[in-house]
């Protein structure tokens, strides 16, 4: 008889984005003639940008020939691509990462995803809340969690509220903890970390022998000369760090395909025995196992980023989205809307008023202004009272969202 996974079975459906799509669906059937503006995803709108086009296209002729053309790579990346990410991303900035610490991949949902399963089952998991729902599903299905209580947390999982009130820093837990998630500049909230709330987390893993999962999605979108890239800014932190970077956000790869994880050397992890054991040789052997790397032609697009070419014309971009973001908090703030995020990365939190919950101010933005937003209540209860804006679209759209919010 074959048995089923039971942990996939504490999973709550997929409640946020389909939902949207249900609301939005219904509305437009009854309001065929509405132009709905649509500031709800998290994926780019923009192009991509010429130079990495041009040395795409330039890289699928290669495989047009025998003599350029490329089947297996190497399953951690290409070297082009490594040295560069280690020359731009971190020695730019003052960082020491090596070339055999960085794995090329298909994109962070999967790196943050797939992390969990070379660490064992009974370390205790800690997530802000609101939280990306990738972090608590993965740890879900590998059975580091009991049941869903009725407002959506997972029983065993720690959770870190982020809310104005403790200015969307989480504090240190108050139990022990051996996985924290962290993600900086933070979806769903768009607000930063500094330096020293890193620093408090890198000091909390040393002395209790914990691991950091640090997401840095979004970093191209910070502006603060202040606010690190990379939590290996902070010392100390190459051993108790593994950083997620993603190309999705930054050079608008969401479809393509193309990330990379930085596990260093100095990073370990413990046996039973408490023995300790190299991480990066672990997930090297994991990770050429269960891929054969990210498409040639991905890597060649991500590699063109690193051209000075590549990275003014980016900029051009993330300016243009930023705009968007600097735009609505504006707006937001003119109608006497609390803001929150929007100057370090592309979304805008917003606190609901008159005490409405995440879904009505979703309704009343839809059936009465035609804009679609996400609920913070979907990304955790500590989202309860929020709402996000994304500045993926074009100014015109966010310009016109918000004349019709301000008339609401
Ligand atoms: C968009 C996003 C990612 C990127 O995912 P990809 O799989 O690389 O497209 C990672 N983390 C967060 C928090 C995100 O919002």
């Amino acid at each position: 008889m074959i048995t089923i996974n039971e942990n996939f079975l504490k999973l709550q459906a997929g409640y946020l984005f389909p939902e949207i799509g249900r609301r939005v669906s219904a509305f437009a059937k009854d309001n065929p003639s509405a132009d709905i503006i649509k500031l709800g995803i998290g994926d780019v709108t923009e192009p991509l940008v010429p130079s990495i086009l041009e040395a795409m296209h330039k890289a699928v002729d290669d495989q047009a020939n025998a003599d350029t053309f490329k089947g297996y790579g190497p399953e951690r990346g290409y070297s082009f691509l490594i040295d560069a990410i280690v020359e731009h991303e971190f020695k730019a900035r003052g960082v020491d990462i090596s070339p055999d610490e960085v794995f090329v991949s298909d994109g962070s949902k999967c790196d943050t995803g797939n992390v969990q399963e070379i660490f064992g089952r009974d370390n205790v998991v800690a997530v802000t809340d609101p939280v990306y729902p990738v972090y608590v599903d993965t740890n879900v299905m590998a059975g580091r969690t009991g049941d869903a209580a009725k407002d959506g947390r997972y029983e065993g999982l720690v959770y870190l509220p982020c809310t104005a009130e403790n200015d969307f820093t989480p504090d240190l837990p108050d139990t022990s903890v051996d996985m924290i998630y962290l993600c900086y500049p933070n979806n769903p909230t768009g607000t930063v970390a500094t330096k020293e709330t890193l620093k408090k987390w890198v000091d909390y893993a040393r002395e209790n022998r914990a691991l950091i999962l640090f997401d840095a999605a979004y970093e191209a979108f910070i502006s603060d000369d202040d606010i690190p890239h990379s939590i290996y800014e902070i010392d100390g932190a190459k051993e108790v760090a593994i950083e997620f970077r993603s190309y999705s956000k930054v050079i608008g790869f969401t479809g393509v395909r193309c990330g990379y994880i930085v596990v260093p050397k100095e990073l370990k992890a413990y046996k039973s025995d408490g023995s300790a054991v190299e991480v990066n040789a672990i997930w090297n052997r994991r990770h050429s196992t269960k891929f054969n790397g990210a498409s040639y032609v991905s890597q060649v697009g991500a590699a063109a980023y690193y051209t000075g070419q590549g990275r003014l014309e980016v900029k051009k971009v993330i300016d243009l989205y930023m705009a968007n973001a600097s735009y609505m908090i504006e707006s937001l703030k003119e109608m006497g809307y609390e803001v929150y995020g929007g100057v370090n990365a592309p979304y805008v939190w917003l606190k609901t008023k008159d005490g409405m919950t995440s879904w009505e101010l979703f309704d009343k933005f839809l059936n009465e202004a035609h804009v679609v937003g996400t609920p913070g209540s979907g990304f955790g209860a500590s989202g309860e009272g929020y709402f996000r804006l994304s500045a993926f679209n074009n100014l015109a759209r966010v310009k016109e969202a918000m004349e019709r919010i301000a008339k609401l």
